[in-house]
This record gives structure tokens, C-alpha cells and sequence, in this order.
């Protein structure tokens, strides 16, 4: 991938799903650590998706968010830390534009900060991230009390200040499961539910592939 373009999957200018407050959420195209019961496994590719470049779609959410009042960017995947140095360069402007970034890896934090030391692409995009939730999605461990959490091992780290005093809030918010219908009749879904819930509310609707689940 030449430098400065990203891999992405689907941009949702405004959400309500995908973390605190009114937020624009970015899919990333391309994962390699393929957890067993994953819902966005058409992520999992790198070939797929639409390349960007990054200022430009910067400065495409910096726009739609102060149109949308929006409060900040959830980076979600796919796996934004497979995309580290064009990822960090958004999250950056972004931040700079006084928005808040969220981002959602299936690697632990542990493990990213160590990697951190010899990286500075993923230096710079944990340093330019806000509200971290890490680790993989365990499907024999899920977790149906926090928000935009997939399962148990996985966790919410405030990693500036901006979230920091809110983080036992946060933990506590009720989740919740956006459905979008468009225009053109399309439904699509943010957030998270099991399958069987997702069915039962689908039933007898037209229904779109992108998943609910973030990580
Ligand atoms: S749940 Fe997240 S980390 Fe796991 S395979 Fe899917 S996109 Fe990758």
C-alpha cells in the first residue's frame, strides 16, 4: 500500500453506536489475527475495501463531523494497527481538529506497547488514540453487559485525558444496536448483537452484510 493511503471498508459520517456520543466510524479493510466467530470477516482481506488517501479523507471527517456535531472518530476494523503509520497520520489530524479518536484492535494493549518501542507508526497511533478497547473477540466468552464490547477479555483504556474521568461511566453505559435504513431500502447495522437477536429483529427485512461486531 503506497504511503499516505488507507484500506478502507465502510465510512458511517455519524453514529451513535460505535462509542461516546455522536461519533464518525471508519472500517479499516484488513485482518490478520481472523478470531473464530468475527462478523465482519469480509474485512479480513486486504484487497478488498477502497483505498483513500489520508488527508483527504481526513479532512472529508473533519467536515462531516463539524456538519454532523459530531464529538469524535471510532477507528474499528479490519485491524487499524495492521494500518498503523497512514491510521496514525488521520488519527492525528483529526485530534488536532479537536475531535476524540476511539480505536478497536484485536491485539492487547501489552502487546502494542511494545511493539511501540521499534515502531513509531504504532507509537504515534496509540499516542493519537483516546479510548483504546483491545483484544480479540473470544466467542466462548461473551460479554452482553458492556458497551462495544465483544467479549469478556477485552477491555477500555483511557489512554489521554479526555476520557479518563469517564471510564467507569463508560464501562456502565447501556450497549446499543443502531439499524439504518437508507434511502435506496438498504438496511444496515451499527453496534453489536448475537446472531439470533440480529435475526429476530431483521426478520422479514431486507438485510445488508456489514457486521455488527467492531473488533
Ligand atoms: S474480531 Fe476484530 S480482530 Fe478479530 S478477526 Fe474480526 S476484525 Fe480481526
Amino acid at each position: 500500500m503506497p504511503e499516505g493511503v488507507v484500506g478502507v471498508a465502510r465510512l458511517v459520517p455519524v453514529t451513535q453506536a460505535e462509542g461516546p456520543g455522536r461519533r464518525t466510524a471508519l472500517w479499516v479493510q484488513g485482518c490478520s489475527i481472523r478470531c473464530p466467530g468475527c462478523f465482519n470477516p469480509q474485512m479480513w482481506t486486504r484487497r478488498g475495501g477502497v483505498k483513500r488517501n489520508v488527508d483527504e479523507l481526513a479532512s472529508e471527517i473533519i467536515a462531516g463531523a463539524t456538519a454532523g456535531d459530531v464529538e469524535g472518530v471510532t477507528i474499528l476494523g479490519g485491524e487499524p494497527f495492521e494500518q498503523a503509520a497512514p491510521l496514525a497520520r488521520l488519527a492525528a489530524l483529526v485530534q488536532a481538529a479537536g475531535l476524540s479518536v476511539m480505536t478497536f484492535t484485536g491485539y492487547e494493549l501489552p502487546v502494542l506497547r511494545t511493539w511501540a518501542v521499534g515502531r513509531s507508526d504504532i507509537a504515534t497511533l496509540l499516542r493519537s488514540t483516546d479510548l483504546l478497547a483491545d483484544g480479540p473477540f473470544l466467542q466462548d466468552r461473551l460479554d452482553v453487559s458492556r458497551p462495544w464490547i465483544g467479549s469478556t477479555n477485552q477491555g477500555l483504556h483511557a489512554l489521554t485525558k479526555r476520557y479518563a474521568d469517564r471510564l467507569s461511566a463508560l464501562n456502565q453505559e447501556a450497549d446499543r444496536l443502531e439499524i439504518r435504513v437508507n434511502r435506496d431500502g438498504l438496511v444496515a447495522v451499527n453496534g453489536w448483537a448475537d446472531t439470533e437477536t440480529l435475526d429476530r429483529l431483521l426478520a422479514g427485512v431486507g438485510r445488508r452484510g456489514d457486521g455488527p461486531r467492531r473488533s
